[in-house]
């Protein structure tokens, strides 16, 4: 025979590449730089039809049992494998030639007969495993590789078993040795197909090229089989499904095999059967990547619990079995499994419930009528005599598999696993563990499966403090947020388990939707290559993932839009942080509902930069009022700008042109007057306020604008140019202010009544008030324990750096409440 050795010492390794490996011209071209890469001393590749190919096969067998044309799909067929051909290696091989003409006759007899017997199917299903290995051999010897097509039908004999093909291993061993034993060190060998007793072909059943990978590495004793497709390993959920599963780097066969079975199509429950048996090692591996190392599955080394997987079968239908009459009739287990083998029906989860009052066997779908049959019939005198009330079938089940070694050894894991899918909201039908104690089995609605895989997944893999998140609105202070971020979520996710995902950012046209996440420092890029039209609810729903623990939106548009959406987020259980004050200041109605949507779902409402940026402002009123204290009165200076322009005013220059400079220099609203007229104050009083539980209106306080009232309309040149003819009048306020040994200073006032004013006042130049700087913020509260000498906040009160940072220790206090140490 062919093989040299066994084990480690065999000079065997085995390639096996699927239909995801060989999609192209190009791919193939990947897979033979790999194969000339190879430092095995003997290698056999083992490759799939393209990827779609036996699908297109299959799907013009059934056209021509359907007495349907097929020609136009098989010219289709024909061109596609002959372009590649063309582009690949520069020729149509004669053999591709008569194979097509042989398919179309085959194809023709078929829909004559309105039939295909198994051995056309056999045929015709194979073509594409031998095309593509006659193509790869064609490359690989245009390549200078002296690479062989060997042909399995020689000597892969397989029978038909109940459990599908079987192999015999003697007499394929023998084959083997008669045919292939000088066809040099590199081999080219088509999946899926093999050879029946009697020398018809047959085929391995679908996704069977892994299975012929593994019957020839025992067959040649290989060290090694890799399996090549397009994902960088076996990962912890279907990729397709769960965006944020992750590549498993070692598995035992058992786990792999329990995987498998439970519908992880990247590797097929045969191909383990032959490799464990000589403990083969397998490493499942990506072509498009091939530095990864990818997924070794072998024997069980390390004894560390970890749950591997979470897999899931559709197309189930469970069936129910009721009645008070079977508790304590012993063998009625046995008598169901008994009705349903006699019908061939393959049970893929039984449930017993501890009363005995209700058996549950789930089947697959198209066996669920024949199987309510059969137990109607073996449970006939039962029904009748209404020991057993029903046999009932609830279709479009799926199960949904937690799979890991020694998992029933591990408290808890259980509960993790069905308050997981509890708080998803899902309901689970049925449970069972697996007697090898290495799953965990819930029967769910087919339609909750993606949302219960994703649930299921971040309870055992993500941080449970896991926050995706969406940025709204990136002028000044969004760009200095995703800057912040940039530079501190790496320390946050290693030092406190803090994984803060960007997983949107809008601004009012157009926004960015990213999974897993927009890499903060790239976010102008991802701008210029994927931005789409804003849509806030598809990015509410985006970042309200279910596979993500927790989700945040931060509002840090000043619109109104906006802030009146604030109330549904929160009643979604999207927790909402804002720099944008225009929703908590709004009508107290509006007020109102946002915390009552917030308590109804149980999300957090965080505004501490609506007043004075980054200063702790908000949190500081907070916890005097929930400690017990009394507030007496709040005062303060709340507006950066006004600060600024007071600061620096002295009329030696007139106050209109400090304004345009201001304005010019950005330090204003876009249109100053939304400054001067006082109304920002005064929105930031009603905050507080609030915050102390005063019912208060913007209205219901006094405002002393300072934008005078014949200038209230027009543009904003106009309204500059207007405001000078005011100069002399605020210059005399000024001076009187200095006679008086007191300076100018806009302040709002509130007592604890409510009654408030917000205007321009004369204080003391020794007043704390009269000694900020620049943008100062400065906030007194009197209250009953500080009395005598109030409690003063005072810092830099404006500037996107500030309350971006405001913004930010919002997101951590988040963190903190959701459960992070930070
Ligand atoms: P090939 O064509 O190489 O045989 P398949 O499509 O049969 O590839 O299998 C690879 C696919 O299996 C992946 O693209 C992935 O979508 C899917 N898959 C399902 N479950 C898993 C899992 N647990 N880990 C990795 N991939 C999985
Ligand atoms: N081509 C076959 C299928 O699609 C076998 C395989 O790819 O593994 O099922
Ligand atoms: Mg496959």
């Amino acid at each position: 025979m062919a093989t040299g050795g066994n084990g480690a010492s065999s000079p065997w390794v085995v390639y096996k590449f699927g239909g995801s490996s060989v999609a192209s011209a190009g791919h193939y071209r990947a897979v033979g730089a790999l194969i000339g890469a190879s430092k095995a001393p003997r290698l056999a590749v083992v490759v799939s039809a393209m990827r779609g190919v036996t699908d297109r096969l299959l799907g013009l067998l059934q056209q021509a049992e359907a007495g349907a044309a097929f020609d136009d799909g098989l010219k289709d067929l024909e061109e596609h494998q002959y372009g590649v051909h063309r582009e690949l290696i520069g020729t149509i091989p004669e053999s591709l030639d008569r194979n097509f003409e042989d398919l179309h006759d085959l194809l023709h007899a078929v829909r004559l007969a309105r039939f295909a017997g198994a051995p056309v199917r056999d045929l015709v299903s194979g073509m594409g495993e031998l095309w593509s290995a006659g193509l790869l051999a064609a490359h690989l010897a245009r390549q200078g590789r002296e690479a062989r097509f060997v042909d399995p039908r020689e000597f892969m004999l397989v029978t038909r078993g109940e459990m599908g093909p079987e192999v015999d291993w003697s007499e394929s061993a023998r084959l083997l040795a008669d045919h292939a034993a000088d066809r040099g060190d590199c081999w080219v060998v088509p999946g899926y197909v093999a050879r029946e007793p009697g020398g018809r072909m047959t085929t391995l059943g679908r996704n069977g090229s892994d299975f012929s990978a593994a019957i020839i590495g025992r067959l040649l004793g290989a060290r090694e089989i890799e399996i090549w497709t397009d994902v960088d390993g076996v990962m912890s959920a279907d990729p397709a499904l769960v965006p944020d599963a992750l590549v498993l780097d070692k598995l035992s066969y058992d786990e792999a095999l329990e995987l498998a079975y439970f519908g992880a199509r990247v590797i097929h429950p045969k191909t383990l059967a032959p490799a464990i048996e000589l403990q083969i090692p397998i490493r499942i591996r990506n072509t498009f990547h091939p530095d990864h190392p990818g997924t070794l599955i072998g024997e069980r080394d390390d004894e560390e619990f970890r749950i591997k997987g979470i897999t899931s079968i559709d197309g189930l239908a469970l069936v129910n079995i009721e009645g008070a009459g079977m508790i304590g009739v012993p063998g009625t287990a046995r008598r169901v499994f008994g009705a349903l083998q006699r019908g061939a029906i393959s049970v893929v989860l039984i449930s017993q419930a501890s009363s005995e009052h209700s058996i549950c066997v789930c089947v697959e779908a198209a066996a669920a009528g024949a199987a309510v049959e059969k137990l109607n019939e073996e449970f006939s005198s039962e029904l009748a005599s209404g020991k057993i009330q029903r046999i009932l079938p609830t279709e479009e089940v799926s199960i949904l598999a937690v799979v890991g070694d020694s998992m029933a050894g591990q408290p808890g894991i259980a509960a993790r696993y069905f308050t997981a899918l509890a708080d998803a909201g899902i309901n689970v039908r049925a449970i069972a563990q697996g007697s090898s104690e290495r799953n965990i089995s819930a029967v769910i609605d087919h339609e909750d499966v993606q949302r219960g895989l994703r649930a299921v997944h971040s309870a055992f893999y993500l941080s449970p403090q896991t926050v995706s998140v969406g940025i709204l609105g990136t002028g000044h202070v969004g760009g200095a947020l995703l800057d912040q971020l940039a530079g501190e979520l790496d320390r946050l996710r290693t030092e406190a388990g803090v994984d803060i995902r960007v997983r949107a950012i809008a601004r009012s046209r157009e926004m960015v939707l990213a999974d897993p996440s927009i890499a903060p420092a790239d976010w102008r890029v991802a701008f210029e290559q994927s931005a789409v039209a804003t849509d806030l609810d598809a990015l509410a729903a985006h970042v309200h993932a279910d596979h993500l623990p927790h989700a945040v939106l931060i509002d840090l548009t000043a619109s109104e839009e906006v802030a009146l959406r604030h109330a549904g987020w929160l009643g979604q259980g999207l927790n909402v942080i804002t720099a944008n004050k225009k929703a908590n200041a709004a009508d107290y109605s509006v007020y109102r509902e946002i915390r009552r949507a917030a308590r109804a779902a149980g999300a957090r409402y965080l505004y501490e930069t609506n007043v004075g940026a980054g200063l702790p402002v908000v949190q500081t009123l907070r916890d005097l009022r929930q400690t017990g204290d009394r507030i007496e009165s709040i005062e303060g200076i709340l507006s950066g700008t006004l600060a600024y322009l007071f600061n620096i005013f002295d009329a030696s220059r007139p106050f209109s042109e400090l304004v345009r400079d201001a304005w010019n220099e950005g330090y204003t609203e876009p249109d100053p007057r939304d400054d001067l007229s006082g109304m920002d104050v005064a929105r930031k009083l009603v905050i507080l306020a609030r915050e102390v539980g005063i019912k208060l209106d913007l209205g219901d306080l006094e405002v002393e604008s300072l934008t005078p009232p014949d200038l209230t309309g027009g543009g904003v040149e106009d309204f500059l140019k207007g405001l000078a003819k005011h100069d002399e009048t605020m210059a005399q306020r000024y001076r009187a202010a200095v006679e008086r040994g007191q300076v100018l200073r806009f302040v709002g006032r509130m007592d604890r009544a409510g009654r408030g004013r917000i205007g321009l006042v004369e204080v003391p130049s020794d007043h704390v008030f009269a000694q900020i700087d620049l943008t100062d913020n400065v906030v007194r509260y009197t209250t009953a324990r500080y009395d005598r000498n109030p409690l003063i906040v005072r810092g830099p009160g404006a500037g996107p750096a500030v309350t971006a940072a405001g913004v930010f220790a919002d997101l951590l206090r988040l963190c903190s409440m959701l459960g992070a140490r930070i």
